[in-house]
C-alpha cells in the first residue's frame, strides 16, 4: 500500500488559512522540494546547503522579478511532518503574494498538493497511523475545548496504543490457536487452553465496551446535540431559551434552518455544542400561518436529541401539557418552570406527567434552578457525568471498533460452544481486520481517499 516517497511528486500549496494574515506560509515538499525552492530564492544563505531545520531570511524571485520577501525553512528528510524534504516560504499573509510564490513554485515543477494529501505522505511514511491523521483534522475543525482536548489525546497517539495493544493481545492468542490447529494432530495438548482463550477474549471485549460507551460522549462533543425547547403557549420558553443565551457563551456559526416559527442558536453546555431551538406552542390550531409553525416545531421535536418539555408550575397542569409530553419520542427533562410563583401543580400530577424523565423546577425570569438544569441536560445527552476525555469520538472508528466487538464476540460463542478452532480463528481474524482499518493496517486505498479528502488543501 505504502509508495515509496522517493517515488513521488513534489508537492505545493498554502498551508496557512484563506484571507489576511501577518504571514502566510506555502510549504513544498518532495524529492524535488530543496532544488525547486533553491531556484526560487535568493538571500544571503544558499538553500541548497542549508542543514535541516534551519531558517534563511531572503526573497522569492521569478524571472528577475521579486514576488516576496521570506523567510525560508528547510527540513530534511526523514526529519519532517511528511518524512521527505520540505521548504516552507514563510511570506506576507496576503492571498495575492502566496498565490504568486505557489503559481511560481508549480512552475518550477512542484504539483498543487491534493486536500490532505501533506498528511496522507506523513501517514504512508509511517509517522501518523490513520486513528492520529484523522485526529489532525479533528483538532482543526474542533468547535469546543472538549472537542479539541478530545482529538489532541486522538493526535497523541493515545487510542492508537490502547487498540494497538488490544490487538496484540488477541494476535497473541489467534497465533497459539492456529498453532494448534496447525500441530493439533501430533500433539495432545492444544496451544492454548479454551478456558485461557476465552477469558482472554473476554479482557478485550471488555475493553471495547468502555471505549464504545465512551463514544457516545465523544460524539456529542463533536457533533453537538440538538434540544428542542417545547411547551404550550405561554409557560415561558422564550424566556428561557433568552435566559440559556445569555448565561452560556453563544458559538457564532452559520445557522441554517432559522425560521420564525423556531429560533434556534448554538450555545456551548460543559464543551457539548448544543443547539437550542424554541418552538411554537405546540396544540392543535386553526389559522394556516400557526399551523405552519406547529409543524415546524413538530418537525423539530422529532430531529431533537432530548426535549424540554416545559410546563407552567403556577398553574394546573391542563390536557395541552399532556399531548406535548405525549408527541415527544426522544429522552425529555420536565421543567417546571415559574418556581418563583406560589405553585398550583399538584405533585402528583408533575410527577405522573414526567414519568421516568428528570424533573427540574426553574425560574426563567429570576434565574433559580438554570444551573441544575444545565447540568441534567449534559447528563442526559451523555448519559454519564464522567468527565473523562473521550478517547472514540470519530464515527468510522466507532463503527470499526463495534465490528472488531461483534466478530470477538462471535469467535467466543465458537469457542464457548466448542466448534472447529478454524471458526474462532476465522473470526479472530476479522476482528482484527476491523481494528486494523481505525489504525490504518488494514485500511485500503479507497478508504484512505475518503479519509484524505475531508482534509483542507495544504494540511
Ligand atoms: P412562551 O410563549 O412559552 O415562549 O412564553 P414566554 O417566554 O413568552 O413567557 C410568557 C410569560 O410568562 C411572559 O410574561 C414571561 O415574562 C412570563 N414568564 C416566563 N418565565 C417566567 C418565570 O419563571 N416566572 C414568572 N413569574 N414569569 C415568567
Amino acid at each position: 500500500m505504502a509508495k515509496r516517497s522517493s517515488d513521488q511528486d513534489t508537492i505545493v500549496a498554502v498551508a496557512t488559512g484563506p484571507g489576511r494574515g501577518a504571514i502566510g506560509i506555502v510549504r513544498i515538499s518532495g524529492p524535488e522540494a530543496i532544488p525547486i525552492a533553491s531556484g526560487l530564492f535568493h538571500g544571503k544563505k544558499e538553500l541548497a546547503k542549508m542543514a535541516g531545520f534551519t531558517a534563511a531570511h531572503g526573497w522569492v524571485f521569478e524571472d528577475g522579478q521579486r514576488l516576496d520577501e521570506v523567510l525560508s525553512l528547510v527540513l530534511r528528510a526523514p526529519n519532517s511532518y511528511t518524512r521527505e524534504d520540505t521548504v516552507e516560504f514563510h511570506c506576507h499573509g496576503g492571498p495575492l503574494p502566496l498565490r504568486r510564490v505557489l503559481a511560481a513554485a508549480v512552475r518550477a515543477g512542484a504539483r498543487p498538493a491534493e486536500p490532505g494529501e501533506f498528511t496522507k505522505r506523513a501517514f504512508l511514511a509511517g509517522r501518523l497511523d490513520l486513528a492520529q491523521a484523522e485526529a489532525v483534522a479533528d483538532l482543526i475543525a474542533s468547535e469546543t475545548e472538549a472537542a479539541a482536548k478530545s482529538a489532541a489525546a486522538q493526535l497523541a497517539g493515545e487510542l492508537s496504543r490502547r487498540l494497538g495493544q488490544r490487538g496484540e493481545e488477541v494476535a497473541e492468542l489467534l497465533a497459539r490457536l492456529e498453532a494448534g490447529i496447525d500441530f493439533g494432530e501430533e500433539e495432545e495438548v492444544p496451544a492454548v487452553a479454551r478456558e485461557d482463550l476465552i477469558a482472554g477474549l473476554a479482557e478485550a471485549d471488555k475493553d471495547f465496551s468502555a471505549l464504545l460507551q465512551s463514544a457516545a460522549t465523544g460524539r456529542r462533543y463533536r457533533e453537538g446535540a440538538r434540544v428542542v425547547i417545547a411547551g404550550r403557549p405561554n409557560v415561558g420558553k422564550s424566556t428561557l431559551m433568552n435566559a440559556l443565551l445569555q448565561t452560556e457563551r453563544v458559538i457564532v456559526t452559520p445557522s441554517p434552518g432559522t425560521t420564525r416559527d423556531v429560533v434556534e442558536d448554538l450555545i456551548e453546555l460543559s464543551g457539548i455544542p448544543v443547539r437550542l431551538a424554541d418552538t411554537a406552542g405546540l396544540r392543535e390550531v386553526g389559522d394556516p400561518v400557526e399551523r405552519m409553525g406547529v409543524a415546524k416545531a413538530r418537525a423539530a421535536l422529532a430531529e431533537a436529541d432530548l426535549a424540554l418539555v416545559l410546563v407552567d408550575g403556577s398553574e394546573t397542569l391542563s390536557s395541552a401539557d399532556r399531548q406535548i409530553v405525549i408527541q415527544v419520542s426522544c429522552p425529555l427533562i420536565l421543567a417546571v418552570n415559574k418556581s418563583d410563583l406560589p405553585p398550583a401543580a399538584s405533585e402528583e400530577d408533575l410527577r405522573t406527567l414526567a414519568g421516568p424523565a428528570r424533573t427540574a423546577r426553574i425560574s426563567a425570569l429570576t434565574g433559580q434552578g438554570l444551573e441544575e438544569l444545565k447540568k441534567d441536560i449534559v447528563a442526559e445527552l451523555t448519559g454519564t457525568t464522567s468527565t473523562e476525555t473521550p478517547l472514540l469520538a470519530n464515527l468510522r472508528h466507532v463503527s470499526a471498533l463495534a465490528a472488531a466487538q461483534a466478530a470477538l464476540r462471535e469467535a467466543m460463542v465458537a469457542a464457548q460452544q466448542g466448534l472447529s478452532d478454524e471458526f474462532t480463528a476465522s473470526d479472530l481474524r476479522r476482528a482484527l481486520d476491523h481494528l486494523g482499518q481505525i489504525t490504518g493496517e488494514a485500511a485500503d486505498d479507497e478508504l484512505l481517499d475518503l479519509i484524505f479528502s475531508r482534509f483542507c488543501i495544504g494540511k
